[in-house]
Order: structure tokens, then C-alpha cells, then sequence
């Protein structure tokens, strides 16, 4: 049975200097959802530090989930051999790899494949990542390359998370996608999907957890995006605060529960 939860479609729309979509209905205290889908950069970016790994684990529980691609993705990585990782850059990724196909191997991420239904939005998608990230590209002084391998396989990991997500959504559930890529929180935004960054994962640790204190989650959030998964510039929080729950008493987070970040 699905597990009720608010509706997450969110208005259509963003400003549009916005790099990352935040949906202004999420508060910073986690709602429940049917399945939280999370692309590879968000799980390897957790993965960097076991510790938050096991905490995210635990506060999303049995709704933690991958999309095929995703899986894939991760298992490609891993399959690696120690030995061969140094020369391609895969020694940090390999170890996280390594860490997240034993999440998947004892099903404490569930793996979802879309639907035959959703096929026809795939090309519309892929289409928008592309274009986001080429604009994206274009921002910073950097050369676009139009076939590129490695874009081509987190697309299609952020493709079918979405699909998955509106999978869910239709057959009358709640989902979101956890990711630090802007194009991919905006792409979800245009299909219905709310997207949830590190940032916001870090924040509801704190409103869950009394053992966490504001400024270690910020020095977690840096190191945690220094290599891989770094979210859009207006993403990155200002100051410790952004970790702070402001509970007044003990289990009760109106204020976190009302405000949108
Ligand atoms: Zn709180």
C-alpha cells in the first residue's frame, strides 16, 4: 500500500535565474514519500563520508531507490579492478562505488525500473538535460563537446530516475528526486518532480537527529562535494544555519516545518 504523503507536483513557475529548482512547498523537516529516487553524483557525494551515508540510509529508510541506469552506472564503476583505478581516475568513485553495490546487494537501496509507459517522454528529457547543461557550459569558459560519453550515461541515469518519479506520481504515490545537478532538478520540475539536493538531505538530518551539530554538517556538505556531485553555485549554503534545526521543543519543528529553503 502506498504511504500518504503530500502532493509534491510543484507550480510550473521558477525564476528564471535559477540554476537548481527548489520547490517552495518542501520544508526543511523531511515528508514522507513513497520513493525518493537518487541519481549517482547525490548517492557518490554521500557515499564520500560512510558516516552520512548510513544517516541518510537510516532517515529515508525503505524508500530509497535507484533507477535501472543508475544501478548500472554505479555497478559499471565498481567492477573496476582495484589495480586499473589509479590510471583512470577512479580511485575516490571506485571506493564509493564499492561502498553503495553493498547497499544495493543487501536491498537496502530498491532498484526501479520505468515504466513501458513513460517511453515517451525519454527524448523530451534527454533533450532538456542536454540543452541545460550546454547552457550551462556556456557560462563557464569551458568547450562543448556535443557527443560525450560520460554525459551520455548520467543522462540516461537522471532520465530514468525522472521517469520513475512521474511513474509514481500517476499511479497516485509521492516521489522525489535527489540530485545535485541543476539541469536535472529543473528538467524534473517541468515533469512534475520536486527535486532535494545535499544540502536539504543534510538539513533534515538535523531536524531527525539531536547528535548533529550545524557547523560539522557544513564542513560535511564542503568535503562531501569537493570531488564529484558539487551542486550549483546558488545551492551552496552561506553559513552553518543552513544546518540548523530551529525545534524549541523537544520533537516539534514548527518553524522547520514552515519554512522552504
Ligand atoms: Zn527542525
Amino acid at each position: 500500500m502506498l504511504p500518504r504523503g503530500p502532493n509534491l507536483r510543484p507550480r510550473p513557475a521558477l525564476p528564471p535565474t535559477r540554476r537548481y529548482a527548489i520547490d517552495p512547498a518542501l520544508t526543511q523537516r523531511r515528508r514522507p514519500v513513497t520513493a525518493a529516487l537518487a541519481d549517482t553524483g547525490l548517492l557518490y557525494a554521500l557515499a564520500h563520508r560512510p558516516k552520512y551515508l548510513r544517516m541518510f540510509l537510516e532517515l529515508y529508510g525503505d524508500t530509497v531507490s535507484v533507477a535501472t541506469a543508475v544501478e548500472e552506472e554505479i555497478r559499471a564503476v565498481a567492477n573496476v579492478p582495484r589495480n586499473h583505478r589509479p590510471q583512470r581516475n577512479l580511485v575516490l568513485m571506485g571506493a564509493c562505488a564499492d561502498r553503495l553495490v553493498t547497499e544495493l546487494d543487501n536491498q537496502t537501496i530498491t532498484v526501479r525500473e520505468p515504466s513501458e509507459a513513460s517511453a515517451d517522454l525519454v527524448f523530451p528529457i534527454q533533450q532538456q538535460l542536454r540543452e541545460l547543461e550546454r547552457a550551462a557550459a556556456q557560462r563557464r569558459p569551458e568547450k562543448w563537446f556535443p557527443h560525450d560519453a560520460d554525459r551520455a550515461k548520467r543522462h540516461a541515469g537522471e532520465t530514468d530516475s525522472i521517469l520513475v518519479a512521474t511513474d509514481i506520481i500517476k499511479a497516485g504515490g509521492t516521489a522525489i528526486l535527489l540530485t545535485n545537478d541543476g539541469g536535472a532538478s529543473l528538467t524534473a520540475w517541468q515533469q512534475g518532480v520536486s527535486a532535494r539536493n545535499l544540502r536539504h538531505i543534510l538539513a533534515e538530518l538535523a531536524c531527525a537527529r539531536t547528535d548533529l551539530k550545524e557547523e560539522d554538517l557544513l564542513t560535511a556538505y564542503h568535503e562531501m562535494t569537493a570531488h564529484f556531485g558539487t551542486p550549483p553555485a546558488d545551492v551552496h549554503p552561506a553559513d552553518s544555519s543552513a544546518f540548523r534545526c530551529r525545534a524549541t521543543l523537544a520533537g516539534e519543528c514548527r518553524i522547520c516545518d514552515a519554512l522552504a529553503r
